[in-house]
């Protein structure tokens, strides 16, 4: 298995540098254009809602993992932020607790469309993990 962890920063610019690292090292598996979408964009979620959720957009270190086995791409990413009470109702398409009108509660149901499976770990006052996987090339 090929590993490579990474601590962010939480700040929203640096989902793009999530997003542009998880596309180089997702590269070895010869990914399609459009697998290579689909995870960017299920990792811009996940870093996002760490930024934005976890941390409430204070201070914070993101733990990112990335693993490639033969054509299997994991994806992990750790907040230790508030966690999450209700995972099953958080991850319900359209549920957000944003109540500033700005989010459309969408971003678990992006993730599960895009990746093969997605699992939640959470748990008030301790943090989120956000394990996520997809079959890469043919
Ligand atoms: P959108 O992603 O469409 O901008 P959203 O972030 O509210 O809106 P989801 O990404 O589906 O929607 O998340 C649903 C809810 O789950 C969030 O509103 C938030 O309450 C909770 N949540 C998600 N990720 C975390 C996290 N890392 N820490 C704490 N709460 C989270
Ligand atoms: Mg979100």
């Amino acid at each position: 298995m090929e590993r490579f962890r990474m601590e962010i920063e939480s700040l929203s610019k640096n989902e793009e540098l999530a997003r542009v690292v998880t596309a180089v090292f997702m590269s070895r598996l010869d990914p399609t254009l459009e697998e290579l979408d689909d995870v960017k964009t299920a990792v811009s979620e996940a870093v996002t809602n760490a930024v934005i959720h976890g941390y409430q957009e204070k201070e914070g270190i993101i733990y990112m993992e990335l693993q490639a086995e033969n054509r299997q791409l994991t994806v992990l990413v750790r907040d230790l932020g508030v966690g999450i009470p209700d995972v099953k109702k958080a991850m319900e398409p359209m549920y957000t607790t944003d109540l500033s009108g700005e989010r459309s509660g969408m971003g678990f149901a992006f993730m599960e469309a895009f990746m093969d499976q997605v699992q939640v770990e959470s748990e008030p006052g301790q943090g989120t993990l956000v394990t996520m996987r997809k079959k890469i090339g043919r």
